[in-house]
């Protein structure tokens, strides 16, 4: 392939036309979440696909789910190349409160270095950074440097409810060598950051009965085992006093880490300072032995969501609740298994659950934990072209949150994922006046194309070649 320069500055020059079009993107409400808004986010599927065969893709195809569609295309004219998977989502978060919003979320604008909306940053904004770099490829030298795949989610934040399935049902369709997301955000618009861990995730639903109907609490308070006593009283034995998680065995399959890591972790990662200031907490809280990062990536975590039950109307009731539950949340840790934990958690709750009562446990969403070997060439791609975009190396972060679709490509395509995130941690994702910082937009692009060139030099993505220039060690192993 020709050079890549002739790439980068289709790309500049295109820039304006970009943000224009981006803008088009952001105008469709793809509230996946909300029924109300399916139409919408069909048509927002269908503009995705019309704009993937503008630029050149291949077998564009929108695949129906039992929620909302997932759109794919392809370019497969590099045999002998990797196959790289691109993953995003046109999907985006409600847009409440609404009040809070200083414009409407859906009418995007371009205001200074910053493109306004929902969904400008996470993911549409990202995805599109993806998208513009196929593009540059395909309007200058009519081909790609790899063979590629598109996956467009439009459910990725309600969990991705028909990803797994769809996965199963065409592993032959998605078939690659790396997958590629971006959809976080990097340390710093100065500093990028390359996120090689995720935790898992598994929630779990309590629900405690003590009788059919609610009771006046004077004329039955002191007769019956109030369920929301019990679920405070299970609550309260999750944890003992060192913040550790109490159901035996929990920690047993838990990953130990060499001191290099940590050293590397203390030195690259946020302090515990930093993390209770973005968490505007007044104090941190913890197991002990950990800073606060690595409680939240290789650590695990069990948090309560909620507590359902009872009265929750102004001013008094005397009730005794029939029912009461509670919502929980295990953040997974490297080498924990989430079904592992789901047992050991049923277990624990048959042994301290009261008989006074009766308990009933739902699992929802079992994600497993995903850590790439740093060594991974495709991970030293996505280096490389962080430090060509940047001019700097990016810093090897964790991350404490779940993407499910990254633990369904390994587990269901055997296939690692890169995660090139172009956000930045005030792009006010999920919340609102969502903006994303332009700069970084057209870097994005840039490491996009840099990436897919980075990665053709690899005559085997899951082996050991791996160009001269990319072999650099690491700071830990
Ligand atoms: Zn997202």
């Amino acid at each position: 392939m020709a050079s890549v320069q002739v790439v980068l500055s289709y790309a500049e020059k295109q820039f304006p036309n970009f943000v224009e079009e981006l803008q088009d993107f952001v105008r469709f409400p793809s509230i996946g979440t909300d029924d109300q808004y399916k139409k919408e986010t069909a048509a927002c599927a269908n503009w995705l696909a019309k704009h993937l065969e503008y630029i050149g893709l291949q077998q564009v195809k929108i695949f129906s789910t039992p929620r909302h569609p997932i759109v794919y295309g392809e370019w497969l004219k590099q045999p002998g190349k990797p196959t790289l998977l691109i993953y995003g989502h046109y999907d985006v978060q409600p847009v409440e409160p609404v009040a809070e919003w200083s414009f409407p979320p859906f009418k995007p604008f371009v205001q200074g270095d910053y493109i306004y909306g929902r969904g400008a940053s996470d993911d549409k904004g990202q995805l599109f950074a993806n998208v513009k770099a196929l593009e540059a490829f395909l309007k200058t030298y009519k081909q790609l440097p790899v063979n590629i795949k598109c996956l467009f989610d439009g459910e990725e934040e309600m969990g991705s409810p028909s990803l797994a399935n769809f996965i199963q049902t065409h592993q032959n369709l998605l078939k690659a060598n790396v997958a590629v997301l971006s959809d976080m955000a990097m340390l710093s618009a100065e500093q990028p950051s390359l996120t090689y861990a995720l935790r898992g995730s598994l929630s779990v639903e309590l629900e405690v009965k003590s009788q059919a109907v609610d009771l006046h609490s004077g004329n039955f308070g002191g007769a019956v085992h109030n369920p929301l006593q019990v679920v405070s009283e299970i609550i309260a034995k999750l944890h003992d006093q060192n913040g550790r998680i109490t159901i035996p065995g929990f920690y047993d399959q838990v990953k130990t880490y060499t001191s290099a890591e940590r050293n590397y972790m203390r030195h690259f990662g946020p302090t515990d300072k930093k993390i209770l200031e973005d968490a505007q907490a007044y104090n941190g809280w913890g197991e002990k032995g950990f800073t606060a990062y690595e409680r939240t990536t290789i650590r695990p975590a069990l948090s309560v969501n909620g507590i359902v039950g009872g009265y929750q109307g102004t001013g008094v009731k005397s009730v005794i609740p029939a029912k009461a539950g509670a919502k929980l949340n295990f953040r997974i840790a490297p080498n924990q298994d989430p079904y592992v934990v789901e047992k050991l958690f049923r277990k624990y709750m048959q042994e301290i659950a009261p008989p006074s009562v009766a308990v009933n446990i739902r699992a929802h969403l079992h994600a497993k934990p995903y850590e790439l070997n740093i060594r991974d060439p495709a991970l030293q791609a996505g280096k490389l072209a962080f430090q060509k975009v940047f001019g700097k190396e990016p810093v090897l972060t964790r991350i404490g949150g779940t993407i499910p679709a990254v633990s369904l490509f390994k587990e269901k395509l055997n296939i690692s994922t890169i995660l090139l995130g172009f956000g930045l941690p005030t792009d006010r994702i999920h919340a609102p006046n969502e903006r994303f910082y332009l700069p970084n937009f057209k870097k994005g692009i840039k490491t996009s194309i840099w990436f897919m060139t980075a990665l053709s030099q690899k005559a085997n993505l899951s082996g050991s070649v791996v160009p001269r220039q990319l072999q650099k060690t690491s700071s830990f192993t």
